[in-house]
């Protein structure tokens, strides 16, 4: 049993999560707010708060901490500087892993045990799905995170696949149809624009399935409740994320897919639908499994945890 207190943090566009998490993964105090757009104080400490609180209520030996953080979009994991315009606000930018040691530092909290994880939300979900969730027992598993964007993170053999220089590849943004929609990636008829939950909503209101306001949500009720422009639209999303996720079977030749994100709790038939076109695959390992999720909203903070822990073990 290690003696250092380990924090596992989620900063989504959203929401802020944060807990302990114990080397098995399971999570003891946790804290929970929606992201503060309008923070007027320092750099992330609204962030730095949250750690702080659950540094006092669950220290072990002061002064020894293991911080992993989950963040959403762009993000350089050799530095922690967060770039991200396009879902934080202007108080979550920045050298985040600076702002943590001199925020803990004004708390009165010695940083000099401290090591400091930073790593794509993509990547950490990845890590806490493959370690502890519904990929442990897989060599190498893939985790598809379908919501806003697809987010994808590889784990081959219990150490995350990245790119040169340390990069987040982003298999999200395979072309699947050419002649699809223009991505904000600058490409057309990538896996994200053709089956992200953003896709189907604009999809359904440009048909009229969905007021101005309605959600991805909706668009499934509605496909549920028969309405026939909602199913083919539903539909067409599937065989797109379908075909996107065959891909990525032939690329890295997992035995797990991990299907993750909240557009797969809304939507029942999905994990069916893929496990269908996975399994027409000819080449990979001889059985690929999907599955759903079995973390929540908490693998981030469990994933992130997990890697700054290996960090204070190298
Ligand atoms: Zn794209």
């Amino acid at each position: 049993m290690t003696l250092e207190t380990v924090i596992g943090v989620d900063l989504g566009g959203t929401n802020l999560r944060a807990a302990q998490v114990a080397a098995s993964g399971t999570i003891g105090h946790r804290r929970q707010e929606e992201v503060d757009r309008d923070y007027a104080g320092a750099a992330f400490g609204q962030l730095v708060d949250m750690v702080d609180t659950l540094l006092g209520s669950s220290e072990t030996r002061p002064g020894a901490y293991a911080i992993g953080v989950s963040v959403t979009g762009p993000v350089d994991p050799i530095t922690g500087w967060v770039d991200n315009p396009y879902t934080l606000p202007p108080s979550m930018q920045g050298d985040l892993v600076g702002s943590i040691r001199s925020g803990l530092d004004r708390h009165g909290r010695s940083a000099e045990e401290m090591s400091i994880v930073v790593e794509n939300d993509a990547n950490a979900a990845a890590m806490g799905e493959s370690l502890f969730g519904a990929g442990r027992d897989g060599e190498v598993v893939v985790c598809v995170a379908v919501g806003t964007g697809i987010g994808v993170g590889v784990v081959v053999r219990g150490q995350l696949y990245e790119g040169a220089g340390r990069t987040h590849p982003e298999p999200g943004h395979i072309v699947i149809d050419p002649t699809g929609p223009l991505c904000y990636c600058g490409a057309r008829g990538c896996i994200e624009s053709m089956s992200s939950a953003t896709a189907l909503l604009e999809n359904a209101r440009r048909a009229g399935v969905v007021g101005e306001h309605g959600t991805a949500r909706q668009v499934h009720e509605q496909a549920q409740s028969g309405d026939p422009t909602a199913i083919a639209l539903v539909h067409a999303s599937h065989q797109a994320l379908a075909q996107g996720i065959r891909t990525l079977v032939a690329v890295y030749a997992p035995d797990v897919v991990v299907l993750a994100g909240n557009a797969r709790s809304e939507d029942p038939a999905m994990l069916a639908i893929i496990e269908q076109a996975v399994l027409g695959y000819k080449f990979g390992p001889p059985r690929v499994k999907v599955r759903s999720a079995e973390l929540g909203n908490w693998a981030g903070c469990i994933g992130a945890a997990a890697l700054a822990r290996r960090l204070e073990v190298r």
